[in-house]
């Protein structure tokens, strides 16, 4: 079973009333007057992250900031949030109180608040932030639209260098930094809101995620490697190390940069705003084909990226 399975288990069994339930980065409830967005995700201690690697206080704002991307791919704003944490007893009063400075450093970078949450012993450290946001008109996975262009705004597979590098036990920067520390595309997605017909973050990796937003909108698509920004340094560290760049910049994962579907005429509008942006592709009618060239040669991917669910049926 693969995610996109799953998803269509979980929308068969649970039917949703209150707006747009399961199957984008948030949840979508019609309330009077606004839209309001919420969203959870989970961090689990040595399948999301391993204590060795990253500082507590980083911990916190890593577990923050997942989520702000998932309110900033819906194009919305975040107010207040949750927090479910499992604590295991191997850790200390010093590092819960890290963790929880961590956490205000965070409110008070995106003006948020903590609005409540549920304490637990635990195994292993879980973090679980439920985030609630707002958007006056939210950008769904599923519009993607014939002739759009498919646009991104930033790097892919910095991260997942880090995470690699880190992982064979060296932390050399600024690779493992972009690994540690999320930066949300806040701005960017409520710019992106005005003129996108489909959005997502890219948490899972550059292909899966672009997937999605294919599957969501019954479409394909063409995707120019060429077009992708990817720095020397990048390249020079992957033939140094031995690494497949190709599947770093294209599976890698943890990128948490905005990739969206625009019409060629708002793509012309949206040059006009503050946001750094590239094209690196189009949308094609031919359903749920991507095909991904490199100056005109056709590249296999065998990894598409992070699947949760990549389990035996
Ligand atoms: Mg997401």
């Amino acid at each position: 079973m693969n995610e996109l399975d799953f998803e269509r288990f979980l929308k068969n069994k649970f039917s949703f009333t209150r707006g747009q339930g399961i199957g984008d980065d948030a949840s979508v409830i019609y309330s009077e007057g606004t839209q309001q967005l919420i969203t959870t995700d989970l961090l689990i201690e040595n399948v999301h992250f391993r204590l060795r690697d990253i500082e507590m206080k980083e911990l916190a704002l890593k577990a923050i900031a997942v989520n702000l991307s998932d309110i900033a791919a819906m194009g919305g704003i975040p107010h207040y949030f949750y927090l479910g944490l499992g604590f295991p007893k191997n850790l200390g009063i010093k590092e819960l109180k890290q963790f929880f400075q961590g956490l205000k450093n965070g409110c008070q970078q995106w003006n948020l608040e903590l609005a409540g949450g549920d304490f637990s012993k635990s195994s292993q450290l879980c973090i679980s932030v439920t985030m609630v946001g707002e958007a006056e008109h939210p950008v769904y996975r599923q519009n993607a639209k014939d002739g759009d262009l498919i646009g991104i705004t930033g790097q892919t597979g910095a991260s997942a260098l880090g995470l690699k590098l880190l992982l064979s036990g060296k932390s050399i920067k600024p690779w493992s930094t972009r690994h540690q520390k999320v930066v949300p595309c806040l701005q960017e997605g409520q710019i992106l809101a005005k003129y996108a017909n489909s959005m997502i973050d890219v948490s899972d990796g550059l292909v899966i995620d672009l997937k999605r937003i294919l599957a969501a909108s019954g479409k394909g698509g063409h995707l120019y490697y060429e077009n992708l920004l990817i720095p020397r340094a990048m390249k020079r560290i992957c033939r140094e190390y031995h690494l497949n760049e190709y599947e770093l910049v294209l599976s890698g994962g943890e990128d948490y940069v905005l990739l969206f579907t625009i019409s060629p005429e708002n793509e012309l509008q949206l040059r006009q705003e503050k946001i750094s942006y590239r094209v690196i592709g189009e949308i094609q009618s031919k359903q749920d084909q991507l095909t991904i060239t490199h100056n005109g040669k056709t590249i296999q991917t065998e990894n598409n990226g992070y699947d949760h669910f990549n389990m035996k049926s």
